[in-house]
């Protein structure tokens, strides 16, 4: 309802039939105020006129007046407001000078982008003078260089003077009119620039920054939002006729034209903006595609202002207002999302909205007339620039935040990866490790009897002969031969033979003890190397190993013992005594033949060490 009611009078103060009063009443003649007592509203002291022909003179209009014809404002507002319309409007003023000096005033016509304006005041002769300017007229053509419409006054002491306004616009005809002592106006000028140089420092500042920003990060975004600011500023600069004073004086840019124009490319800037800021694409695809029909509107939108700005400027209202919507309606959506970037975002466009809102209801009579609220837009656009600044700032912070967050995730991986190959790896050269020491253990046994084979004899017997001079122990080795084995080969089988050579190697291993080692010299000859051990000790248990072979009764057929029976050369000796271990090799092998010759199944002992 309440909104019903509010677009209402948005409407009706576009239509202009608010304030225009059907019937006509004299208007009071204003009476201009001495300084320090601030400007005066006219608009309730005009009377006006319609001229839909666009041709009545000064003379006709007067005549017009005599007759009646025209109507006289009514009611409080600041502003005579006629729509939309083709025609020009004629407004009356009288103004009274109740002082006995003359006093000098300042009519000023606070909107920037009326296409046309006339002002007609009569001189000190009493013929009217005009001073023909207007928002489509070169800004040389003011009577006073100010971004408002102003026309110097000389009122003579008691006196009524009638000021003639022809008034002209493209788009809604707006005409807000003060009064002021020219020294008060003075004062006032000073304020307003001070105000506006304040918040075009800040957007420049803002642009300049975040230009450098894109030049560092090479981020779009900024680029996008240093060409809102940009197109914000020439909004703002074409709506309060500061583009017209500074950027173009001498160029006829129409200021409606650039208002819109600019407007529209802020708008797609904005936009581009809005969708790299929130994502669109990715998060709403489908108010993706609106914003993107939105972009090409505003894109296209300064050529159909070129050509047909009357025609499309009520719809053009329309349109900036539903972008608006658009834009903001997608900020809180994605704050309804919860993400984090939308809420500066849409922040900054409350503030934005709120310094319109502020201005539409100053213009509705709803606010007073202030510093704030005249100059809300800018308030607003400033408040908003900065805050979108902040969101692009925080978005920055996000993103940084979001990579280190991958870069931690990805070391944390690394370091897993890392942790679980060194495990593997760890794992595998303990296998490797196992498999090695199981190869190494092959190459050190003797495969068809399990017992040590030369290899590894070699090798004890290096070790035992350093580790007997070392501890200066005996050291003693016995060579130990099957006898008859090649006949017992031949009537046994081979396959028999080497079942006999496993028994006759676990008894021998079994005699011995863990210091001693027990080895397959070759064929049918075993070797036991027994550390610290003397002679008598190592014919004990050569004697003891012919034992335990004959007890094992492997039958022999051909042997004379009937058994399998073995011979065993015993060869000992102490340390020092300047022997090495191929000579008591050779001791042992030369006293196992010795025992071979003396009948096998014996052990004899070198003699010689
Ligand atoms: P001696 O009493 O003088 O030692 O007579 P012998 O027959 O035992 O001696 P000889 O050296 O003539 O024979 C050794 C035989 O051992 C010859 C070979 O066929 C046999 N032999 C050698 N290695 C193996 C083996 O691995 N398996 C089998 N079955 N026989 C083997
Ligand atoms: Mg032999
Ligand atoms: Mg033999």
């Amino acid at each position: 309802m309440v909104l019903r009611i509010f677009l209402r009078q948005v409407i009706t103060l576009c239509c202009g039939l608010l304030w225009l009063a059907p019937v006509a009443l004299w208007a009071q003649p204003l009476e201009a105020g001495v300084p320090g007592t601030g400007a005066r509203d006219v608009t309730p002291h005009w009377a006006w006129l319609q001229d839909a022909s666009n041709r009545r003179t000064l003379e006709q209009v007067q005549q017009a007046y005599a007759s009646g014809q025209f109507t006289a404002a009514q009611g409080a507002e600041t502003a005579l407001s006629f729509g939309f319309t083709p025609s020009a409007y004629w407004l009356r003023l009288a103004l009274h000078n109740p002082a006995d000096q003359a006093s000098a005033q300042m009519l000023e016509i606070a909107n920037p982008r009326i296409s046309s304006v006339e002002f007609y005041a009569p001189d000190a002769t009493g013929i009217y003078r005009a001073v023909r300017t207007g928002g489509d007229q070169p800004f040389a053509t003011r009577a006073v260089a100010n971004r408002q419409f102003v026309l110097p006054l000389e009122l003579a002491p008691h006196t009524l003077q009638v000021i003639y306004l022809r008034v002209q616009s493209t788009i809604g005809l707006i005409v807000p009119g003060q009064l002021w002592p020219a020294q008060d106006f003075a004062h006032h000028v000073r304020n307003d620039y001070t105000v506006q140089a304040g918040y075009f420092g800040i957007a420049v500042a803002m642009l300049l920054f975040n230009l450098m920003l894109f030049i560092a990060l090479r981020d779009r975004i900024y680029l996008l939002y240093a060409a809102y600011v940009v197109c914000a500023l020439l909004t703002i600069a074409s709506k309060n006729g500061l583009a017209a004073e500074f950027l173009w004086p001498d160029t006829l840019v129409w200021s409606n034209f650039s208002y819109f124009a600019s407007a529209s490319m802020a708008l797609l800037a904005l936009t581009a903006f809005t969708r790299d800021m929130l994502s669109t694409a990715t998060a709403l695809p489908r108010m993706d595609r609106l914003l993107r029909a939105l972009m090409g509107v505003h894109l296209l939108a300064p050529v159909v202002y070129w050509l047909a700005i009357r025609t499309v400027a009520p719809l053009t209202i329309a349109v900036f207002m539903l972008t608006t919507l658009v834009l903001i309606g997608v900020g809180l959506w994605c704050v309804f999302k919860c993400m984090r970037s939308a809420y500066i975002y849409t922040g900054a466009f409350v503030l934005l909205f709120a310094g319109g809102m502020m201005t539409l209801m100053r213009t509705l009579g709803w606010l007073p007339t202030n510093v704030f609220t005249v100059n809300g837009m800018q308030l607003g656009s400033s408040l908003e620039m900065m805050l979108l600044a902040f969101a692009l700032a925080d978005r920055f912070n996000l993103l940084r935040r979001e990579k280190l967050q991958a870069q931690r995730a990805l070391m944390q991986t690394l370091q897993t990866t890392e942790r679980q190959l060194t495990q593997r790896v760890e794992e595998r050269t303990q296998q490797l490790q196992i498999l090695n020491d199981k190869l190494e253990a092959l190459t050190l046994v003797d495969d068809l009897t399990g017992v040590a084979n030369r290899r590894q004899f070699d090798q004890v017997l290096h070790k035992e002969w350093l580790r007997m001079e070392r501890l200066r122990q005996p050291l003693a080795l016995l060579m130990l031969d099957v006898d008859w084995f090649k006949p017992f080969n031949d009537h046994y089988g081979h396959q028999a033979g080497d079942q006999c050579l496993r028994a006759v190697a676990t008894a021998v291993a079994c005699l011995s003890r863990t210091s001693d080692l027990v080895a397959r010299y070759g064929g049918e000859e075993f070797v036991l190397i027994a550390p610290a051990t003397d002679s008598e000790s190592a014919m004990a248990l050569a004697r003891r190993a012919c034992e335990a072979v004959q007890a094992l009764a492997l039958e022999h057929v051909r042997s004379d013992k009937g058994v399998i029976t073995i011979s065993v050369g015993v060869a000992a000796l102490a340390s020092g005594t300047g022997h090495t271990a191929e000579e008591l090799l050779r001791a042992a092998d030369a006293a196992l033949y010795q025992a071979k010759a003396w009948g096998r199944n014996q052990a004899v002992l070198a003699g010689g060490f």
